[in-house]
């Protein structure tokens, strides 16, 4: 069983994993399509892209962050999910997903906007917003049901990347703080910034010297410029009620 599946792997859902996998949670990420992201044509408005950024390669970094952070990934679109015993929620979650075979996990976090109907054997507590339905969550992103998330645009944060990201991020801290993980705060800082202080380096940080942070930014700094030395070459995604055709 895993430790935490997550629905969608879209901005919200993979900033999760990245937090969940760098936590040592075993982390499953099942997507069936693509981020609405990648219906945009130019993402301006991101912190740390002066310049902005093509939204697709930002979703493909992203994923490369996720994978090396330890988080496994399937494709497929959860139709289902309830819990493994009628009685005991701490016994996980299993979902079901077209074609594949089913999922165990202690946790679940759905990233999964705009789809929640898989939430309903759950009653987990769904609001209609137009044609899509939102679900409730404490500022960790708790639903109803002890074990259940929710994270981005499905637990009605605003219609924004970055908004997405962070409560992405805030959703797997929480997960992390209720899988009782030995966890302070995932932070790198420079060598004697605790031990200097004759602390013990708390669960999850690390402390790294000045030739290890330089070797750091040296491989930052060349995979940066190896991902933009040429376009990505794939267009937006075209919404799909507006006919277009190919050239
Ligand atoms: C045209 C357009 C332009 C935009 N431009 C900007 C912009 O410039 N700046 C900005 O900040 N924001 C922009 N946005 C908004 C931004 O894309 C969203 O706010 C953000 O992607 C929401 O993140 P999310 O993780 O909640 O959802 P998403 O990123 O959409 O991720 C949800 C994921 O869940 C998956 N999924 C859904 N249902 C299931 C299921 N049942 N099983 C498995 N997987 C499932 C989907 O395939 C998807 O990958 C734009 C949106 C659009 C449509």
């Amino acid at each position: 069983m895993r430790d935490v599946c997550i629905v969608g792997g879209g901005v919200a859902g993979l900033a999760a994993s990245i937090f969940t996998g760098r936590a040592g949670l075993d982390t499953l990420v099942v997507d069936g399509g693509e981020s609405i992201l990648a219906r945009n044509a130019s993402l301006e408005n991101y912190p740390g892209f002066p310049g902005g950024i093509d939204a697709r390669r930002y979703l493909q970094l992203t994923r490369e962050q996720a994978s090396e952070a330890g988080a496994s990934f399937e494709l497929g679109r959860v139709t289902r999910a309830e819990p493994r015993t009628e009685t005991a929620l701490e016994e996980g979650f299993v979902l079901e997903t077209e074609g594949g075979d089913p999922i165990e996990a202690r946790r679940v976090i759905a990233a999964s906007w705009p789809d929640s109907d898989y939430l309903v054997p759950l009653d987990v507590g769904r609001t209609q917003r137009g044609s899509k339905h939102v679900v409730a969550v404490d500022e960790g992103g708790r639903t109803a049901v002890d074990g259940v998330y929710a994270a981005g645009r499905i637990a009605d944060r605003p219609h924004q990347a970055i908004v997405a990201a962070g409560h992405g991020a805030t959703v797997g801290l929480a997960v992390i703080h209720d899988s009782e993980a030995n966890f302070y705060h995932d932070w790198v800082a420079p060598e004697g910034y605790f031990t200097g202080r004759g602390r013990e380096v708390p669960p999850a940080c690390e402390e790294i010297d000045d030739a290890e942070r330089r070797a750091r930014d040296e491989r930052a700094r060349k995979r940066l410029l190896e991902a933009f030395s040429e376009p990505l070459g794939e267009k937006p995604t075209m919404h799909p009620s507006v006919d277009r055709e190919d050239d």
